[in-house]
This record gives structure tokens, sequence and C-alpha cells, in this order.
């Protein structure tokens, strides 16, 4: 039986994690989840299947839990998260924590050398060689849970080292992709995504194509590969979940309905399978699957992950700080849809990349890159 932790449990990833944790019977056992605000849910969720300890990160929620269960189970604050991995005997935790609150744990759980099913693009996205010369120093894996990585993770592990000359991430496109002027998108607009259910942040990523930026970002840390050996490809069906081209001609993808109990699935039971309850593709039903060029013009967000990455130290832990506050401000009604994108240009343009020797650094350029990106929100209103 492999013994998971779940952080970010009452999230989007969250919840399915523990859906399909419960369909797994004997082969896999939950035994620690976090939360930030929802405590309540997360209490609901520890009872359901029988965890006794549960992190709370927000320091005013975890006083009300703590309040309300046994001495001892609650765990407050990021250093409850810590202690959770560390006493829960885990084998595995998933990371499925919004934002860069997440690579702190990533660091905490692959410092002890525990495998991490990582959801949390933003600790690849910030932490990049850091994290990923830990892993390897450790021995720990990192199993990606991003559909589009699970999706690549599956297709390279077949190949020899070599063959694999360039990687295909798919996008949706989001709900804006055949819109013409992004002005005056309103925030529900920006919330409906045309395939996936997911969390908020993420959500408005996908619509300004942030998302697959950080993705990019993601692929090359995770698989090693040079920028300009990853390709982005809108397709609005987001059925294709990611392609990698070989040095025979051939091409191999990975299909299936968007459904992220999918890769959760993989990345738990991984190296195993286990069935999950999803309908099988049914190709003709789907009837055409289409492609086509992101717009760089509409999207300047792809872009400027791309320079951020290609940038390579910390240039995308700005990137990313920039964005939490700029979609943030958005979803508050603070500053308009298009505003985004120049927020993020502005604060990179400010903080010259370096190369981060330690993680210390990254928290430190990733506060001032918050303070920055704050500044230019007033401005983005007019
Ligand atoms: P949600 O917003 O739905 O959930 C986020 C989770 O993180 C919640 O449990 C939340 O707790 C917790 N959390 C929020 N802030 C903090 C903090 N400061 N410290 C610790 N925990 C915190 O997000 P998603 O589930 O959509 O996404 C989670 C991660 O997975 C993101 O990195 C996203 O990019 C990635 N991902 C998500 C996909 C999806 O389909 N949703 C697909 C691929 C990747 P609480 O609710 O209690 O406040
Ligand atoms: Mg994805």
């Amino acid at each position: 039986m492999k013994k998971v932790v779940v952080l970010g449990s009452t999230g989007s990833i969250g919840e399915q994690a523990l859906e399909v944790i419960q369909a797994a019977g004997d082969e896999l056992q939950l035994v620690g989840i976090s939360a930030h605000s929802r405590w309540e849910r997360a209490c609901e969720q520890a009872d359901a299947h029988g965890v006794e300890r549960l992190a709370i990160t927000d320091p005013g929620a975890a006083e009300r839990c703590a309040a309300q269960r046994p001495a001892g189970s609650v765990l407050a604050g990021e250093a409850g998260i810590t202690e959770l991995i560390a006493s829960s005997g885990t084998d595995l935790v998933l990371n499925a924590v919004t934002g860069a609150a997440g690579l702190g744990p990533t660091i905490v759980a692959l410092s002890q050398g525990i495998d991490v099913a990582l959801a949390n693009k933003e600790s690849l996205v910030i932490g990049g060689e850091l994290v990923t010369t830990l892993a390897e120093a450790s021995g720990a894996s990192i199993i990606p849970v991003d559909s589009e990585h699970s999706a690549l993770f599956q297709l390279i592990r077949s190949e020899r080292p070599g063959t694999v000359e360039k990687l295909v991430l798919t996008a949706s496109g989001g709900p804006f992709r055949e819109r013409a002027d992004l002005t005056g998108v309103t925030v529900e607009e920006a919330l409906a995504h045309p395939t996936w259910d997911m969390g908020g942040r993420i959500t408005i990523d996908s619509a300004t194509l942030f998302n697959k930026g950080l993705e990019l970002i993601e692929a090359h840390h995770l698989f090693g590969v040079p920028y300009d050996a990853i390709d982005v490809v809108v397709h609005p069906q987001s059925i294709v979940h990611s392609l990698v081209h070989l040095n025979d001609g051939a091409s191999l993808a990975h299909l299936g309905y968007p459904d992220m109990r999918v890769p959760i699935s993989y990345a738990l039971h991984f190296p195993e399978r286990a069935d999950v309850p999803v309908p099988t593709l049914d190709l003709a039903s789907v009837g055409s699957l289409t492609f086509e060029e992101p717009d760089l013009e509409r999207f300047p967000c792809l872009r400027l992950a791309r320079e951020a990455g290609e940038a390579g130290g910390t240039a995308p832990c700005v990137l990313n700080a920039a964005d939490e506050v700029a979609v943030e401000a958005f979803l508050g009604g603070r500053i308009p849809f298009t505003a985004i994108p120049e927020v993020i240009e502005r604060t990179l343009a400010e903080i010259p990349a370096v190369v981060p020797t330690h993680f210390e650094d990254l928290y430190a350029v990733d506060a001032e890159a918050r303070e920055r990106a704050r500044s230019f929100l007033e401005g983005a209103v007019a």
C-alpha cells in the first residue's frame, strides 16, 4: 500500500485526488492533507478518509480548526506542512497547492527523498534547476500531474535518449480564442473555461494563455529540453493532451477526454495504472480535431513566458509573481483583463534576471516582484 499526503486537498485537483484515492481501495492510503482557508471542508475530508492529521496554512483558519479537533491533530502554517510531511511516513506527496506557495512543500518533500506528484507547476517554474538538482541529489522523483506533462512523461518514457526531437504542448486556447477584441472582458467571461473545470487562478491563466507559458517552462525543466524544441499548438477540443516528434519522422500523441482524474491517477499509481471511471475515447463522435497557431499578439502572456524562460535564472520567478498579483487584481475587479500582460511585462523589465544560488534568493525576488507589480496596478486602471 502506497501512503499519500495530498497538499491543497480542498482545491480542484485536491478534491479529485481524494476521489482517486478513495477508488483505489487498498492500493493507496491517504495519511495527511493540507488546506489554506477552507478548514471546514478539510475537516470533512479528514473524517471521510480517516485522516488523523491535517495542516492548515492560514493562521486564523488553523486556530479555528484546532479548536474543533483533538489536540495535536491540526498543524498550523507552512511549518505545519513540513511537519505533516516529515511525520506521516508518506511515500508520495501530491502537491496541489496553488501558486508560489507550493514551492516550499516541494522542496521539503524532495529534500527528504520523498517522491512528488506535482500539480503545482509553479514549483518548477520558480525553482527551476534548484528543484531538479535537489531531486537528483536526493533520488526522489517528480511525477507530473499537469495533463500535458503527464502525457509527455508517458510518451517519452518509452523512448531511448536522443530519439525525441521536439515536444508539442497543446492548449485549448481558452474562452477568448475567437474573440478579436479583449478589452472589456469580464471576470465571469474569463472564468468560463471551455473544456477544463479548474481553480480560479489557473482558469484566468488559461484565458490569457499564461498557463501555457508556465507549462512551457515546466516542460523545459521536467524533461531537460531546450526551449526551441518545445512548441505550443492550440487544439480547442482538448483531446490530444500533447505530442512528441521523434527522429525517424514518427509523432506520438496522448489522447483522451479532458478529465484531470486521469493524470492524477497515473501520478498516484505510477508506475502502475489503475481503472478510472471515464468513458473510452470515441473518435467518431468527437468528429474532428483541429489545430492552429497561438496568437501571440492577442495573447502576449505566452510570449512573455517564453522570453522569461529563455532568460532563465530568476526571470520565471518574477514572471509568476507578477502574474499572481495581476490575476488577483483582475479577479477583484481592480484592473482590466488586458492589463494582466502589461503588469507582467513592466515588472519583468524592471527586475533583471540573476542566477539564484539558493531558494532564499527566489523568495526575495518573489517578494520584490510582487511589490513592484502592485505598484503598477494603479496605472493599469487608467
Ligand atoms: P485551487 O485554487 O482549486 O486549489 C488550491 C489549493 O491550494 C486549495 O486547497 C487551497 O486551500 C490551497 N492554497 C491556497 N493558497 C495556499 C497557500 N498560501 N498555502 C498553502 N495552500 C494554499 O487550485 P487548483 O486545484 O486548480 O490548482 C492547484 C495547482 O495545480 C496549481 O498550481 C495549478 O496550476 C495546478 N493544476 C491545476 C489543474 C486543474 O485542473 N485544476 C490542471 C493542471 C495543473 P483553500 O481552498 O483551503 O484556501
Ligand atoms: Mg495543463
